[in-house]
């Protein structure tokens, strides 16, 4: 912007009107504009803050500013840039990321590298196939390992016998006798329902409802098959539900489905019916679950060690008044590559509550040694080997047991937590071994245990106790049938 001498101020903020010009100004810097001897008011020339200089710069001082100016403009390396990661400004034109083609597989032409197209595929379709190398001390200990490939027996499940529609489609007699079968009904029901006395008769259909059902010698009233059953209900009237479909809500329940999604599957089904048939099924099946694992144990043999995990994990906590917290938490112990051997011990709600801070916060009282030992007297025995997490309880274990701990706790100058390691142990005959420790097991089934309880309310505690129960039997079951598992699990009951 160049102007000649005028007598009018010529800057935009200006009133533009002739005022009291204060002078010729030979040069004014007006941002990076140089203007030669405008002549402004006195007002604008306030307002602007103009640095008056004497003279137009030298051209070698010029480029220097001009530099200057880049500099403070200049955006900071990128930390690729060769060089590494000092904020050298660069001027000019900013450097490209050079491309490289990674080089091609061995046998393999220039162009065709496994980045691209077929060869991509090949790699991706094959991975899953292709070993990983063998860890030098495997996780799960050789004696162990479970043979067989876990895909095989996932496809076999998905052959099972019985489906959700089999049983809606069956005939009632023909039902009855599959179900009796399979343990879901009592096979073996020879005493009245009425007068408890009396023996039944072989199943007859009722020419009235025509419905089967066996008579007594005594009473002469009828039981129906499913009578004392600990899932089926008896029902009449409109509150009657055929046994096909109480079969159905069943067999859905033992799978697993979500009990609201059971309308979309069954047709016409009656929602009492559903939320009973669960229910009774849940109950069982914890009663079931619970009884059951006080057969499993830890320990008691001879040459390499029993490896097992022990943890604890928090579900639900809710307040008891006076600033108080109580919360449900379950311990944990399993042995490496063992599903059936998942034992959970709910720990008692008495032990299990602590105060809040101040703040409002809350933290599960830690789990003492009193309780561990009540557990480990019954389940770990001479011959184990505990893997734990860095809760100083478990430094005590029974005589003979090994033990190993990991601290998940980051320390100084350890950039991340820490899950295994590799220890060395001595076993009862004095020969050194190798162990991985930690408890990624059972932390992995936490997950599992706590996605089965997703939406129960905490004050419904053997709600949320049962749906733990339920998962515990799933993981116990694997990839096996559960609608066969299930009939196991009903017929146990008459026994007990
Ligand atoms: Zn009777």
């Amino acid at each position: 912007m160049h102007m000649g001498v005028g007598r009018t101020c010529m800057f935009f903020l200006c009133c533009s009107r002739a005022q009291s010009i204060v002078g010729v100004v030979p040069l004014v810097r007006f941002g990076f504009a140089y203007v030669t001897s405008p002549l402004a008011c006195s007002s604008c020339a306030m307002a602007m803050k103009y640095v008056p200089k004497k003279h137009k710069a030298p051209a070698a001082k010029r480029e220097q500013q001009k530099r200057s100016e880049h500099k403070k403009s200049a955006v900071k390396a990128p930390a690729w840039v060769a060089g590494g990661s000092s904020p050298k400004p660069r001027i000019g034109k900013a450097l490209k990321k050079v491309f490289r083609r990674p080089a091609a597989a061995p046998g393999r032409g220039s162009q065709q590298s496994n980045k691209h197209g077929f060869f991509l595929m090949a790699d991706r379709e094959t991975k899953h196939l292709k070993k990983r190398p063998a860890a030098p001390t495997p996780y799960v200990p050789k004696q162990q390992q479970v043979p067989g490939d876990k895909r095989s027996m996932r496809e076999a499940s998905g052959n099972g016998l019985v489906k959700c529609e089999t049983l809606l489609k069956m005939g009632e007699k023909s039902l009855i006798m599959a179900l009796r079968k399979g343990g879901h009904l009592d096979a073996d029901q020879k005493n009245c329902f009425h007068c408890k006395k009396g023996k039944l008769g072989i199943l007859k259909r009722r020419s009235k409802k025509g419905s089967w059902a066996s008579r007594c010698g005594s009473c002469k009233k009828w039981t129906s098959p499913h009578h004392g059953s600990p899932v089926f209900m008896v029902s009449w009237g409109s509150a009657h539900v055929p046994l096909q479909k109480q079969a159905a809500i069943l067999h859905c329940a033992a799978w697993g489905l979500p009990q609201s999604k059971i309308p979309a599957v069954i047709e016409g089904v009656k929602r009492f019916a559903v939320e009973r048939i669960f229910s009774n099924w849940r109950r069982t099946l914890a009663a079931h679950v619970e009884k059951n694992q006080d057969k499993i144990t830890f320990g008691g043999v001879e040459g390499a060690p029993d490896e097992f995990e022990v943890d604890k994990a928090v579900w639900r906590k809710q307040d008891i008044g006076d600033g108080k917290v109580e919360w449900t938490e379950f311990v944990g112990l399993k042995r490496r590559g063992d599903r059936a051997s998942l034992y959970l011990d709910r720990r008692d709600p008495k032990h299990s509550v602590s105060s809040r801070a101040e703040n409002g916060r809350a933290v599960p009282p830690p789990f003492s040694k009193p309780e561990w030992k009540t557990i480990s007297d019954k389940r770990v025995f001479k011959g184990a080997l505990a893997h734990s997490d860095g809760a100083p309880v478990y430094r005590t274990q029974p005589d003979g047991v090994l033990h190993d701990s990991i601290s998940h706790m980051r320390r100084r100058g350890q950039k991340k937590p820490q899950f295994t390691k590799t220890t060395t142990h001595a076993d009862a005959s004095g020969q050194s071994f190798k162990a991985v420790a930690g408890t990624q097991s059972l932390d992995g089934w936490w997950g599992h245990g706590k996605a089965a309880t997703k939406g129960v309310n905490a004050r419904y505690d053997t709600s949320v106790s049962q749906r733990v129960r339920e998962a515990q039997w799933a993981h116990w079951v694997g990839n096996r049938d559960r609608w066969v598992e299930a009939g196991r699990v009903i017929s146990w009951i008459p026994e007990s």
